[in-house]
C-alpha cells in the first residue's frame, strides 16, 4: 500500500486559529486528570516526518507508542529508526498488521476483516510478529494496532495465542468487536491528522471537541500519522507535548505496561 500523505483542511488554518486551538489542547493536556498516551501508525520506511517526529518526543520524553507496519520494515531500516529514537525508554515498538493490505471485497477496510479465513489470519499475525521480534529483538513490545483499526471476532483469541497483551484501536470498536478477557483494548480517541472536515475551522473544532470528550471518557489516547504533517501539525504537536509533559501534567500511559 502507498501511504497517503495528504494534509488535512485543519491544517491548513490560518495562523491565529491553529494557534488558539493549540492552545486550548495544551490547557486540557496540561490539566488531565486522566492519563495520556500518544501513538503513531505507518511505521516503516524512514523519512524526514519520522525523524521530525521522534525528535518531538525526545526533546519532551513523553513515551510514543509506534506501530510499525511488519512487511515495511528491513534490518537497515530499523538501524536508522532506533539510531533517531536513540536509547531513551520512551519508545513502545509494536505491530501494525502485516503488509497493510486491505482484503476486504467491499464495505470497510480492513488486513484481518471477515474475509480472511482463519489460516490466513493466523499466518499473517505470525509472519508479523516473527519478523519484528526477529528485526527488532527485545524492542519489540506484544501489542497490537490494527491497520484501520478494525479487526474480525476471530483475530482477538488468536492475538492471545501468540502471547500479545494489549491491543489499541480506534474508540468504539470494543463495543462492535469484543476481544477475550485478559486482552484489553486501549484505544484512541483522537485523530490528528486523518481528519476530512473539508472547513479548516470546523476541523481545528471537531479536533477539540475529541480531546474533550476523551477527558471526559477517562483516558486520552492520540493518533498520529506522520507522512501526513506539515509544519503547522508539527507546531501544534509540539505545544501538546510541552503540555503534556509540563510540571502537574498528566500520567502518560504506556500500552506494554498498563
Ligand atoms: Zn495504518
Amino acid at each position: 500500500m502507498i501511504v497517503k500523505n495528504t494534509v488535512s483542511p485543519c491544517w491548513l488554518a490560518s495562523g491565529a486559529e491553529l494557534d488558539r486551538a493549540a492552545g486550548r489542547a495544551a490547557e486540557i493536556l496540561s490539566g488531565s486528570p486522566v492519563p495520556v498516551f500518544f501513538r503513531a501508525d505507518d511505521l516503516g520506511a524512514p523519512g524526514g516526518n519520522c525523524r521530525r517526529m521522534l525528535d518531538a518526543f525526545r526533546e519532551r520524553s513523553v513515551p510514543l507508542h509506534l506501530a510499525a507496519t511488519p512487511a515495511w520494515l528491513t534490518p537497515a531500516r530499523w538501524e536508522v529508526l532506533r539510531a533517531w529514537a536513540g536509547e531513551d525508554d520512551l519508545w513502545c515498538w509494536h505491530q501494525h498488521g502485516w503488509r497493510h493490505l486491505n482484503h476486504q471485497a467491499e464495505g470497510k477496510k480492513s488486513e484481518f476483516g471477515p474475509d480472511r479465513t482463519d489460516d490466513e489470519l493466523r499466518a499473517d499475525l505470525t509472519r508479523g510478529r516473527d519478523r519484528l521480534a526477529a528485526i527488532m529483538g527485545d524492542a519489540f513490545r506484544p501489542v497490537f494496532t490494527p491497520p484501520w483499526n478494525r479487526i474480525d471476532p476471530r483475530v482477538g483469541p488468536i492475538l492471545m495465542d501468540l502471547g500479545f497483551t494489549a491491543v489499541s484501536r480506534s474508540s468504539g470498536e470494543d463495543e462492535k468487536v469484543p476481544l477475550p478477557p485478559g486482552l484489553p483494548d486501549i484505544p484512541i480517541n483522537v485523530d490528528l491528522h486523518t481528519r476530512r472536515e473539508p472547513d479548516p475551522a470546523e476541523g481545528l473544532g471537531r479536533l477539540l471537541m475529541e480531546f474533550e470528550r476523551a477527558v471526559d471518557g477517562g483516558r486520552v489516547g492520540v493518533m498520529l500519522h506522520h507522512q501526513r504533517m506539515n509544519d503547522a501539525a508539527f507546531a501544534f504537536l509540539d505545544r501538546c507535548l510541552a503540555a503534556a509533559a509540563g510540571p502537574g501534567g498528566p500520567e502518560l500511559l504506556r500500552l506494554d505496561r498498563a
